[in-house]
């Protein structure tokens, strides 16, 4: 037996599942998870020595890749005057300026530990400032694991086959009206319906919870004029795309400017963080302003603010994103032609470093196409690759992300990977 399925068996004894993230169990790919004892650029090391080239990433927020030295450096640095103040500390300030900098939404901002608490505090907020109770939210995003926002989840959920968690009371399941992405008229026929009014809509701007699933034309634009018509709260979850697809995210690409965004993962730098922000006079509802209250006993904690504002300059002065759009268009059309070579039906929506497989004939553009692609077919094709020292995402309906540190070799490499696999099935 080797030592990850030792840790395994030891992890399941006193861990639900072995785990403390769900996903990280491989219940949908099949076999048992690796451990990882040490995690460098683009790789990841098992604790049996084994290298894998990673296209997780911790799930995002690694765009520098993994361990990188400026970001070691800051936190060996703010380590040298302790680990929390329990005060304000200077790097909050700092910290908020920069995301006020670069976000176009954000004129303030305040920081929490997860996304979670990023895209909760922001319903919590717009609903306190708007005096409403519903929201909506689409089917297939993924909001964190949010009481009222685990309706319709995506990944986590629907590779565990419940998509709907157990624990939640329906009364509060009921404020949330689930409808499809991609959709206006779902839209527009909601807030027709909905006499009491609806105080927010949440949404991942480009749904990467379910695989990877791109707006149609005109559809963000058509969010924000409903929620401007209706005097509703129109909510970004950038957690994954904010300063990944852009310094400033989906909200810079488009030019779509929400009310509110949720931001986390890649402003962390690897530690543990959540931020949401938004207009001044929504912000300003917060505690101890106005009357939604909001707190953490470690929020803004001055290790995760030195992390994170060493991975955000970093970005701001190496401006990797063309180079990632480079990378990720080698490898979309690497595996596209090998699909057509192999005649595979196979759909790879990509925009800049993120991209996914759904092995479907059509085009992908909401929850349930997601769910019609083919899991089978990617599940044999994650347990090639992760024998081959390919780290794919343990699940079909994740999104992949290449970093900074990714090279086009490791491109190259992983497309010869894939053509082995497909020459297989
Ligand atoms: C990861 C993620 C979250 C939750 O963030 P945690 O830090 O895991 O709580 C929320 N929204 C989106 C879009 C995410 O990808």
């Amino acid at each position: 037996m080797n030592q990850s399925h030792e840790l395994f068996e030891r992890a399941k004894k006193i861990i639900p599942g072995g785990v403390n993230s769900p996903v990280r169990a491989f219940r949908s790919v099949g076999g048992t998870p690796f451990f990882t004892k040490k995690a460098s650029g683009s790789y990841l090391t098992t604790v049996d020595d084994k290298k894998l080239l990673d296209y997780v990433c911790t799930w995002g927020p690694a765009i520098h890749g993994h361990d990188h030295p400026v970001i070691r450096e800051a936190i060996s640095k703010a380590l040298q005057n302790g680990t929390s103040f329990g005060t304000p500390g200077p790097d909050e300030v700092e910290m908020a300026e920069l995301l006020v900098d670069i976000v176009p939404s954000v004129e303030k901002v305040r920081m929490c530990n997860s996304g979670t608490e990023a895209t909760m505090s922001s319903i919590r907020l717009a609903r306190g400032f708007t005096g409403k109770s519903k929201i909506i939210k689409f089917a297939g995003c993924y909001h964190g694991h949010v009481d009222s926002l685990l309706v319709k989840a995506g990944s986590g959920a629907l590779t565990f086959g419940n998509p709907d968690s157990a624990g939640i009371p329906e009364s509060f399941a009921k404020e949330t009206i689930v409808l499809p992405y991609n959709d206006i008229q779902a839209v527009e026929n909601a807030f027709a319906q909905t006499e009491e009014g609806i105080a927010a809509i949440i949404v991942e701007p480009y749904p990467a919870n379910c695989g990877f699933i791109l707006p149609k034309d005109g559809y963000l634009e058509a969010l924000r004029r409903i929620c401007s018509q209706n005097n509703a709260v129109l909510i970004f979850d950038e957690v994954m795309t904010g300063f990944r697809l852009g310094l400033g995210g989906v909200q810079e690409r488009t030019g779509v400017t929400p009310d509110l965004s949720a931001m986390g993962k890649i402003i962390g730098g690897g530690l543990p963080v959540g931020a949401f922000g938004g207009k001044t006079e929504i912000m300003n509802f917060l505690a101890p302003l106005g009357p939604v209250y909001q707190a953490g006993t470690l929020s803004g904690n001055p290790l995760a603010m030195a992390a994170g504002i060493a991975s955000l300059k970093l970005l701001r002065e190496t401006m990797p994103y063309e180079r990632l759009e480079k990378l990720g268009n080698q490898l979309a059309e690497g595996v596209k032609d090998l699909a057509n070579q192999f005649s595979i039906p196979l759909q790879v929506p990509q925009v800049g470093s993120m991209y996914c497989l759904f092995f479907s004939e059509t085009p992908v553009q909401n929850f349930e196409d997601a769910l019609s692609s083919n899991a089978e077919t990617f599940k044999k094709l994650f347990q090639h690759c992760l024998n081959n020292g390919v780290y794919l995402p343990p699940s079909a309906y994740e999104t992949c992300f290449i970093s900074a540190a990714h090279q086009e070799d490791d491109i190259a490499h992983t497309i010869d990977c894939i053509k082995n696999a497909f020459r297989s099935f």
